[in-house]
């Protein structure tokens, strides 16, 4: 076992072997370690995740993450390709659709502006053009929709393992142990003990924990404003299919659906307590999603439940937003956590401008500074309205 890296990353989700990839990718010649506790993934949010990849967010920095990474997974297979095998990730780009009543067009409408200042091609949609997306669709009580035809959704085990795949490719070691603890001493972090009680030498230490971040951090009397919470995705089959593959679509509820093959997938932020639960319920399908699906769609009133799963959002319970960079009061700690739910569609640019950060001191392809963890005490909140 190496007894000493140059830069430890906590956490080999798909934010941690994103990491991982770019900074080999970039050139970065220290020793790179990866720490992940749970081997299969069982856990962790990343294979749990629905996958859906948007630009239609609210405000700039997260504009403008999406966009840069939606490039990014356009050609994934071919960059992540090892020996010419590419690393296949089923992106489907069939759009991103917010459905939405008369009060909320004008919202939508500013939000519009806003991508648009970032060459992102939303569109407002009236009930006409949504029903030339979806022909099934319930439109009464709609008066529209925000659409982006470029986003859509892909599968996020895969993108997890072609990140890992490249980077162990490059030379990053991956040690599958939990990390016990971070160690520090006056002048910084000098190393972390793993669970078996190993110690691992390093001066760098980045926290992409996922929805174990804020526990991890504790460790050290470094509090994080991050819980995980539980967020359940129901799998279902129709007797009467659709006569289009769906968009990835937000109905005004919050329900979301989209097509998993050629069975669907929905989900809803429930309320919840925070806590590690994987528990999920066929009564959540029956009370919470099929009452809106069956009322949006009429096929979908006849939906036959084939499975479910639940994962963790690592949820910055202060403005719902990542926290990225380095942590303000302890030299070597960087943190790269509390997506919220949107962490697959940030995980390229988040890696890549970390990278750069850990490698020159500076952020160069996106200034991702407007998430950094100073930004809670001075009140300098990312407020972001589309959170699903
Ligand atoms: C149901 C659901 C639906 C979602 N839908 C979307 C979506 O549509 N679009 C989107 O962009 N995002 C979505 N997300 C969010 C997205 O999945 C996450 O933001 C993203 O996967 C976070 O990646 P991560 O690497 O930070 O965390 P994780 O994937 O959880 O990885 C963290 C890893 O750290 C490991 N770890 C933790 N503590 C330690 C330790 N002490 N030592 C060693 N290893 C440790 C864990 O085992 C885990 O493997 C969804 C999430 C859920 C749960």
């Amino acid at each position: 076992m190496t007894k000493y890296a140059d830069i430890i990353i906590v956490g080999g989700g798909v934010m941690g072997s994103s990491l991982a990839y770019h900074l080999l990718n970039e050139g970065y010649t220290g020793k790179v370690v990866v720490c992940e506790k749970d081997k299969l993934y069982e856990f962790a949010s990343t294979p749990r995740s629905a996958g859906g990849i948007r630009q239609l967010f609210t405000c700039d920095i997260n504009i403008q993450i999406s966009k840069f990474s939606l490039s990014k997974y356009q050609t994934f297979p071919k960059d992540m390709a090892i020996n010419g095998e590419p690393a296949e990730i089923d992106f489907k780009q069939r759009g991103y659709l917010f459905l939405a009543k008369q009060t909320s067009l004008p919202h939508l409408k500013e939000q519009m502006t806003l991508q648009h200042k970032y060459d992102v091609p939303s569109r407002l949609l009236n009930k006409n053009e949504l029903l030339e997306i979806i022909p099934e669709l319930k439109t009464d009580d709609l008066a529209g929709g925000l659409y982006c035809e470029e986003d859509g959704y892909l599968d996020p085990y895969s993108v997890m393992q072609g990140y890992a795949r490249k980077a162990r490719h490059l030379g990053a070691t991956y040690v599958y142990r939990g990390v016990e603890t971070i160690l520090t001493d006056r002048n910084g972090i000098y190393g972390i003990r793993l669970e078996n009680g190993e110690l691992l030498y390093t001066k760098k230490v980045i926290n992409c924990a996922g929805p174990w971040a804020a526990a991890l951090s504790e460790k050290i009397n470094l509090p994080l404003p991050v819980v995980p919470l539980k967020r359940q995705v129901i799998k279902f089959d129709i007797a009467e299919p659709l006569l289009n593959k769906l968009p990835l679509t937000i109905d005004p509820t919050g329900v979301y659906f989209r097509h998993e093959g050629d069975a669907l997938i929905s989900g809803f932020s429930e309320k919840v307590k925070p806590g590690y639960d994987f528990s999920w319920k066929r009564s959540f399908f029956e009370e919470q999603l099929w009452p809106v699906l069956a009322q949006r769609i009429p096929n979908f009133e006849r939906a036959k439940v084939q499975g479910g799963w639940a994962g963790l959002y690592s949820f910055n319970t202060i403005d719902q937003n990542a926290i990225i960079g380095k942590h303000p009061e302890l030299s070597g700690y960087y943190l790269a956590c509390g997506f919220s739910g949107h962490g697959m569609q940030q995980a390229p640019a988040v890696g890549k401008c970390l990278a750069e950060l850990l490698m020159t001191g500076n952020y160069q392809t996106l200034d991702l500074s407007p998430l950094r963890m100073e930004r809670f005490k001075e009140n300098d909140l990312i407020i972001e309205k589309a959170i699903v």
